[in-house]
């Protein structure tokens, strides 16, 4: 029987993506300068991007079902603003893509099962689906600075769209933050804290077995222009110089581990990785 170096997750642990639809959003909304024309044409047609959403369900066999990030919230019509649903549609099926029809599709249990949920950010297309684990015993971590950030940005109302009160909500779900730049929720599962996107931004790195690392970048990286080129995510960027340090970090950690990587809105490197009910181990 092999042994298990001791940064895997053990033995018996698996891995699904789930599939929580998608977001169709002008390109400039996650590559900087698009659909910006010399200005001796006429008018030009823009660009538009099918922006996947999932999550990442991990089994571990002693703690658990995981989950890292929630999608969206069921109820899009009553909880997003107007710009939001006119500008940026969801495709989206409930019976395939809420995520206790995903999570029951893989055949791991329910949603009822999860035990931690882990966000990359606190952003509506991620932690919208918080609204599933109100009153409920299940741990909601976060890091420290985006836990403060998405609070104040909520409350004051200086970023309206991209946070709801819903699910930030300090008496209802049970939050936990850590403040560590590098942090190992389990051996095998480390998350590192990747500012630019926002403030509490992270990136998780997960070392399974027999399939390796996997890398799950989220909106550090939303398109594959921002990863493989450098092209800077659009209005969505909130420190460039900070989003270009945590880059060349992420670029490191994949060459010296190997690692297969998922973007936080990539359809073609969602293809390449295997998607529920199929999984990794
Ligand atoms: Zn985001």
């Amino acid at each position: 029987m092999s042994v298990l170096p001791p940064s895997c997750m053990p033995k018996g642990s698996k891995l699904w993506i789930l599939n929580l639809g998608s977001l169709d959003s002008d390109a400039s909304g996650v590559l900087y300068g698009a659909n910006i024309f010399p200005a001796h044409l006429p008018p030009q047609q823009h660009e538009r991007r099918s922006l996947v959403m999932f999550s990442a369900l991990i089994e571990h066999p002693t703690a658990g079902l995981i989950l890292f990030d929630t999608g969206s919230c069921e109820d899009a019509i009553s909880n997003w603003d107007s710009t939001m649903i006119e500008c940026v549609p969801r495709i989206w099926q409930k019976e395939i893509n809420s995520l206790p029809a995903a999570i029951e599709a893989t055949g791991a249990r329910s949603i009822k099962d999860v035990k931690k949920v882990i966000l990359s950010h606190l952003h509506f297309d991620h932690a919208g689906g918080l609204e599933h684990f109100l009153d409920t015993d299940v741990e909601i971590w976060v890091h420290e600075a985006e836990f403060k950030n998405a609070f104040w940005a909520a409350a004051t109302g200086i970023e309206p769209s991209l946070y709801s009160k819903k699910y930030l909500d300090v008496s209802r779900l049970k939050w936990r933050t850590f403040s560590e730049d590098h942090f190992q929720v389990f051996p095998g599962l480390t998350l590192h804290h990747c500012p630019g996107h926002t403030d509490g931004s992270v990136v998780m790195e997960l070392r399974m077995g027999d399939s390796g690392t996997s890398i799950f970048t989220a909106d550090l990286f939303h398109v594959k222009e921002n990863y493989e080129d450098g092209w800077p995510a659009g209005r969505l960027m909130r420190d460039y110089n900070a989003w270009w340090r945590s880059r060349q970090f992420v670029k490191g950690l994949v060459d010296r581990t190997g690692a297969r990587v998922l973007l936080g809105h990539e359809p073609s490197y969602m293809k390449a990785f295997k998607t529920s009910p199929e999984y990794l181990e």
